[in-house]
């Protein structure tokens, strides 16, 4: 028997079945069963957000400190079984599903800390007598709109500013990964917010998410997932000149230079391409080698492929779980095939996998001999796929990482003080790591990028501010 998870709307838990959910790693596994919201809901959602906002803006940090911090303390005392479930949902590993909800715990007691925080200014004004002040305001109905890739740490980005900093919600989460959504939510109404601040709408984007789009009552979206759906959401948000916030895809490079400690840029070329299955937008799909390690570093690579466990999420054992559902299994072999057409060359995987249950399993891919004009090297393919591009030096190791529409990591392994401050200075991703992975941030500091994979102010940290809050000037002349 599985439970209904229905969606909360003015405070009341709403809606028939609508779709079920299914583990990736065993598809006979039915994870449960979840409303699915029409356009009318989502209006229903919206004006509860828009009724609960002058409320809960003029709440007070204390009122707000107290849901984000019991909200934070739940998630981590749950952590293993919140882990458990993500894992089952999404098909990342146990390990992996157990971290997310622990960054989810750090993200809501963070923001928890930032109401007792905020500041605003006071300065004299050029006119004698008259005092300016600079305050921060929320900026109203925010639609949140998160894709499946992290179930819990993107929502849990972006609902903890939203509610410190006095705004209230209408949530529309991946339809992939409805439990995980869900149970955040669960959290977030037990620990008592009032009825409205946190609407939650599962069901499909182009129907209930199109809704928030189109509702003029929307006064903010934050969006991740991808470009073409990023795209609806700003044309729609400049329709109704509302404030709006994209984070879509990458196609992070990671430089390996000759002078890099090998180990070192095997571990962060492994884990930065095909840890959580390639499922990140800060993988590190393209690897650019320079000549003298190149044939070492393919090798090494090669062997690391080899020994990783794929399989099962839930297995203890597993490295590499599954990748998401039939849709994306098809996009990651049909690049595959791509990349074998433009002439690249597959060193290692690319098959698919049997492991007793049926899921969606993939062997890690890694093509050698590409360029960077392949589309595998162009388009986001968003799974264990990454190819390796051969240069001669540092300069042409920069350029090729540069030359993409997309910014938002890059990562380059070297020992050379120079070139790692050069790498950082000049490469043209809102994120850059060395001889780190290109994935795996701090909750704590601001997380975003450039060019065409992001748009907007960035999310975490303080900086999350920048978005869901709204500047006032106020004069005043005492006489
Ligand atoms: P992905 O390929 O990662 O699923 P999408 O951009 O399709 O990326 O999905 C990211 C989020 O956007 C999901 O919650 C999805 O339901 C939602 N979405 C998809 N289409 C629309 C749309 N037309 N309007 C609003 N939201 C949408």
């Amino acid at each position: 028997m599985t439970v209904l998870r229905k969606n909360l709307i003015d405070g009341e838990w709403l809606g028939e079945a609508g779709s079920r959910n299914i583990n990736p790693s065993n598809t006979n596994d039915i994870v449960g069963e979840y409303a699915s919201a029409g356009p009318e809901q989502a209006k229903q959602a919206i004006a509860a957000a828009k009724a609960a906002f002058p409320a809960w803006s003029r709440s007070g940090p204390l009122a707000r400190h107290a849901v984000l911090k019991k909200t934070s303390d739940e998630i981590m005392a749950r952590k293993d079984e919140i882990g458990r479930s993500l894992a089952r949902e999404e098909g990342k590993t146990l390990a992996e599903g157990v971290g997310e909800t622990i960054r989810a715990a750090q993200i809501f007691d963070f923001f928890a800390g930032e109401t007792l925080r905020l500041s605003g200014e006071m300065v004299p004004s050029v006119r004698p007598g008259v005092g300016v002040e600079m305050t921060r305001e929320g900026v109203g109905v925010v639609g949140i709109i998160t894709p499946w890739n992290f179930p819990i740490a993107i929502p849990a980005w972006k609902i903890a500013p939203a509610l410190a900093y006095g705004n209230t919600i209408v949530f529309k989460p991946a339809e992939l990964v409805p439990e995980s959504a869900w149970t955040i939510v669960d959290i977030l109404h037990r620990a008592g917010l009032p009825k409205g601040v946190l609407n939650l709408v599962m069901g499909k984007g182009s129907v209930v998410g199109q809704a928030m789009l189109d509702n003029p009552d929307v006064n903010a979206i934050s969006f991740t997932g991808s470009v073409g759906t990023g795209k609806r959401v700003a044309a729609a948000s400049v329709e109704h000149m509302r404030k709006f916030q994209l984070e879509m895809g990458g196609k992070n490079p990671l430089v390996v230079l000759d002078d890099a400690d090998l180990a070192v840029a095997v571990d962060c070329a492994v884990n930065g391409a095909y840890f959580s299955t390639g499922q990140r937008c800060t993988a590190s799909s393209r690897l650019i080698v320079t000549d003298g390690i190149h044939d070492r570093f393919v090798e090494a690579i090669k062997e690391r492929l080899d020994k990783l466990v794929i399989g099962d999420a839930l297995d203890a054992k597993t490295q590499i779980g599954p990748v998401v559902d039939q849709n994306q299994l098809k996009q990651d072999e049909d690049y595959i095939a791509i990349g074998r057409q433009e002439g690249a060359e597959l060193a290692f995987g690319g098959d698919r996998l049997e492991r007793g249950a049926p899921g969606f399993y993939l062997q890690p891919a890694l093509f050698v001999g590409s360029t960077n004009a392949m589309r595998i090297s162009r388009e986001e393919i968003f799974g264990p796929v990454a190819n390796v591009i051969r240069v001669k030096d540092y300069d042409e190791a920069l350029a090729v990482a540069n030359d993409t529409p997309f910014g938002l990591t890059s990562g380059i392994c070297t020992t050379s003080l120079k070139h790692a401050t050069h790498f950082k200075r000049n490469s043209e991703a809102g994120m850059v790591m060395v001889n780190l992975p290109t994935a795996g941030v701090d909750f704590h500091v601001p997380f975003g990028g450039r060019k065409g994979s992001s748009y907007g102010p960035r999310e975490q940290g303080r900086y999350a501010m920048e978005f869901y809050t709204t500047v006032k000037t106020a004069y005043t002349f005492a006489g």
